[in-house]
């Protein structure tokens, strides 16, 4: 463990690609880490990314894949390894794996967020056997069939919309009466005919055996109960951040977020959060590349004032 490094990277979404680039340029001597195979974070699992700026109508593999070619024209490449802890020793931060245990004086951590679950019964149970967390990874298997996508916001449209292409019929669940999602997504899903929503209702199960064969539903304002005869259900019901095990090093929120602000800098010197698992009031793939080069711009300064 003799090697220290400048600083480690941690994720390989957009703000940990975008960290990467920066750290190339800034020429510090740097270790990126990624537990996946695929480079582009949650963006990967988006049928179309149309909201970043200078690439309109790019499908979400595409640009994780470009975002990934830029830094390894960088000589940047995260070494595959799933990071099970970092431990801050003041200015040198311990960053472990299963097979190694890495020096760092700086750590920017950009792991992202994971899908949220519902908790109801039959989900975990049926996952993978018609529950789905990802329409454009799993829609296909659903042709002519008819299906549900519980949510209101842009994932939950744009899987709607995707869904809607490919299924003989989509209901989209909502438990509000108004989507949270873009204006122009709700446009697109209005003039989609085959897509039904049913606004004030909640998925109370997940109904089958081996495969799914329903979803019983609630409307929470009649408390009427009915069982939605779908083939497939796909979860969009938000994120949760991947900062489980890194509570204890830092201030979070009270749902889990790194409180860190523009520059990143947490309230441990020398870790910086980056992107989805950062406290903040948007989160997007535009966002996320400022956080990455935001965090290396900090981390920078950091090194220069503990050198
Ligand atoms: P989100 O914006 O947090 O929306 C989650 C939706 O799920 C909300 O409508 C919420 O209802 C509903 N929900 C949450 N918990 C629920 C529960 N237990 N039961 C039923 N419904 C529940 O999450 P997201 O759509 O995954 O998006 C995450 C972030 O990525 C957002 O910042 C989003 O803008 C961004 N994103 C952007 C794009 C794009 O720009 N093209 C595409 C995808 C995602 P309420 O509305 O009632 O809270």
């Amino acid at each position: 463990m003799s090697e220290i490094y400048d600083l480690i990277i941690i994720g390989a979404g957009p703000a940990g690609i975008s960290a990467a680039i920066y750290a190339s340029r800034a020429r510090l001597h740097t270790l990126w880490l990624e537990k996946k195979f695929a480079q582009g974070g949650q963006v990967v699992n988006t049928y179309e990314v149309d909201n970043y700026p200078g690439i309109p109508e790019i499908s979400g593999m595409e640009l994780g894949e470009a975002m990934a070619s830029h830094a390894d024209k960088l000589g940047m490449c995260p070494v595959k390894e799933n990071v099970l802890s970092v431990e801050d020793e003041g200015k040198i931060k311990i960053v472990r794996t299963k097979k190694n245990a890495y020096q760092s004086r700086t750590v920017i951590l950009a792991l992202g967020a994971e899908h949220r679950t519902l908790g109801i019964p039959g989900e975990e149970e049926l996952s993978g056997m018609g529950v789905s967390y990802c329409a454009t990874c799993d829609g296909a298997f659903y042709k002519d069939a008819a299906a549900a996508v519980v949510g209101g916001g842009n994932t939950a449209v744009e899987d709607a919309l995707f869904l809607s292409r490919i299924c003989r019929k989509v209901y989209l669940i909502h438990r509000r009466e108004e989507l949270r999602a873009d204006r122009i997504l709700q446009e697109r899903l209005n003039a989609c005919g085959n897509v039904g929503i049913l606004w004030n209702t909640v998925p109370v199960a997940v109904e089958g055996r081996d495969e799914v064969t329903g979803l019983k539903i609630r409307n929470v304002k009649t408390e009427e109960e009915q069982l939605l005869p779908v083939d497939g259900v796909f979860i969009a019901v938000g994120v949760v951040p991947n900062t489980e095990k890194l509570k204890e090093l830092m201030d979070t929120d009270e749902n889990g977020y790194i409180i860190a602000g523009e520059d990143c800098v947490t309230t441990a010197p020398g870790l910086f959060a980056a992107g989805d698992l950062r406290t903040k009031p948007l989160r997007q793939v535009v966002t996320a590349v400022a956080d990455g080069a935001c965090a290396v711009i900090s981390a920078q300064r950091y090194l220069l004032q503990n050198s």
